[in-house]
């Protein structure tokens, strides 16, 4: 590059710097988040061309092979070796109902009920076929919580046996408003928490009793997520309990009772310190059937190695799942292409590197996307099982997720954050930007834990999603509702890109991102949890 180019590239640099950072600029330092390459990236990725880039579909394969090309166009480096993929190997698994024949028995008699309508369940190991023969104990909420003294289990030895189990966790009391972050959710609280438990207890399956409020959606919304339908689940190195499903709260009732119980009598019981786990007179007998295929899918890594001599061996990693929903049905519209979920992250973060890259930092600088976010943050899960960058040299994650497509804010979404000393960065990025941090909301239906940064985060990485803030510069009123209408097409076939987006908020979110991640990046330490929290463990590989 010529001295006159290398002016030009850096008079346009500050330009594109100074519109995106009308107050508080450190020019020289980030380079400015291009609208046009993220509009075209985006414009592509959420094209009907992508076929939604479904798990296990041609348009997936397309988008891995697109955003590996224009890694390779940026110049970036492979983030696997001398490769930009990273295999994810997973499986689809199909519960057979009608060749399985599972049943609950209790009082010497079998439940009468049926698979979808009152009960559900699939194998958590990803195999074909099983026999049970096995005992039900109840053990109340399951958890085994030592930053909250909670223990449900008691050591009490459930090899081999069918735990039933509530969802959520203990709610607060009049002495212990606070405990289990009161009516906020913690990670004890989801059902994921819940399966993985049961197979660190050594149990054969896992049933969880639904309630709409403890779950925080209907019975419906499993039974389409849990029959007819195929599931996906790694299919190696962490692989779940042999039986994993969910029961009606009416087939809970009528089990207990059968078994010579009391439902609710031992969900209160379930609210104490002091609860032990309950034999139930009852026992889950029979084969359960259900077809599996493998499919290898792709993480896309492609990386900006760092400046500094020793910092470079440190690494910050941005992230963006890939995968939507794909094609769906064979009548109507089929494709369900995502552009906001999340063609509009996955975009993102091409013009993000593309910005790095003209900018490195002291650290190195990963760009990863993920792969089947949608079928339960899987990509997320097997890199943080088997990480490209060792753990214990990744400063943070910052994960980007369905971005604002309706216009810049002036405040940005930073939840999780507070918890790290990420916190205290994420608000010096935002008032460099002339933002504010959106207020908190309580995390009622643990959204933190939805999301593919919450894998790094379980594995001691402070790790957190940016999100859209809701105080538009232009049109508020407009543009709130314009962002309110997005919930009647999120996770639809209508989830599709309009050229006349304003991507003003998108193109703030990424620059955000980058300048936080930058401040990391060029930061004196390795950002930590704050001491006490739930996830203040040692990054652990
Ligand atoms: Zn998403």
């Amino acid at each position: 590059m010529t001295k006159m180019k290398t002016s030009l590239v850096a008079s346009a640099l500050a330009m594109s710097f100074a519109l995106a950072f009308p107050a508080h600029a450190d020019a020289g330092k980030t380079a400015g988040v291009q609208e046009a390459p993220l509009r075209a990236h985006l414009a592509f990725l959420a094209s009907d061309l992508l076929e939604g880039r479904g798990t296990g579909q041609r348009g997936g394969d397309l988008t891995v092979a697109y955003l590996e090309t224009q890694a390779m166009a940026l110049g970036l480096k492979p983030g696997n070796g001398n490769s930009f993929r990273q295999s994810v190997m997973i499986a689809g698994v199909k519960t057979q109902p009608a060749d399985s024949t599972l049943k609950l028995e209790a009082g010497g008699k079998a439940l009468d009920i049926a698979f979808g309508k009152d009960w559900v369940f699939a194998p958590g190991d990803a195999t074909a076929s099983h026999s049970f023969n096995a005992d039900l104990v109840f053990v109340g909420y399951g958890i085994t919580a030592p930053d909250e003294q909670w223990n449900d289990y008691k050591g009490t030895d459930l090899k081999g046996k069918i735990l039933v189990m509530m969802v959520n966790d203990p709610q607060p009391t009049a002495e212990q408003p606070n405990r289990f972050n009161g009516k906020g959710l913690t990670y004890y609280g989801r059902w994921t928490y819940k399966f993985e438990e049961a197979k660190r207890q050594g149990a054969a399956g896992v049933l969880l009793i639904h309630t709409t409020p403890s779950a925080s959606y209907g019975w419906s919304v499993i039974q389409n997520s849990w029959s007819g339908v195929e599931r996906f689940q790694l299919a190696a190195g962490t692989l779940g309990t042999q039986l994993q499903g969910w029961m009606t709260e009416d087939t809970a009732r009528s089990l207990f009772t059968a078994a010579g119980q009391d439902l609710d009598a031992l969900r209160a019981v379930a609210e104490k310190k002091d609860f032990k786990p309950v034999p139930l007179a009852a026992r889950l007998n029979g084969d359960m059937r259900a077809a599996v295929r493998k499919v290898e899918q792709f993480n896309v890594a492609a990386v900006v190695p760092g400046t500094d001599a020793k910092l470079k061996d440190e690494v910050v990693i941005y992230s963006a799942h890939w995968d939507h929903l794909g094609k769906q049905g064979d009548s109507g519209d089929t494709i369900f292409n995502g552009a906001v979920d999340n063609a509009s992250g996955s975009a993102a973060l091409l013009a993000m590197a593309q910005q790095a890259k003209l900018a490195p930092a002291k650290r190195s600088q990963m760009f990863l996307w993920v792969a089947a976010e949608e079928q339960g943050l899987l990509g997320s899960a097997a890199y943080a099982a088997t990480p490209l960058w060792p753990l214990a040299k990744t400063a943070a994650n910052l994960n980007l997720d369905s971005l604002n497509f309706v216009g810049a804010t002036r405040d940005i979404g930073t939840q999780g954050s507070e918890r790290t000393e990420l916190g205290k960065l994420a608000e010096t990025a935002a008032k460099a930007m002339g933002m504010k941090i959106a207020e908190a909301e309580p995390d009622l239906a643990g959204g933190y834990f939805r999301s593919d940064h919450f894998n790094f985060a379980k594995n001691g990485v402070p790790a957190f999603s940016i999100e859209s803030g809701s105080d538009y510069i232009k049109d508020p009123a407009g543009a709130k509702a314009k962002a309110q209408a997005y919930g009647k097409r999120y996770h639809q076939a209508s989830d599709e890109y309009d050229a006349s987006w304003d991507l003003s908020g998108m193109v703030q979110t990424a620059q955000y991102a980058l300048n936080l991640g930058r401040l990391i990046a060029n930061g004196a330490k390795l950002p930590e949890w704050k001491a006490g929290d739930a996830f203040a463990v040692p990054r652990n590989k």
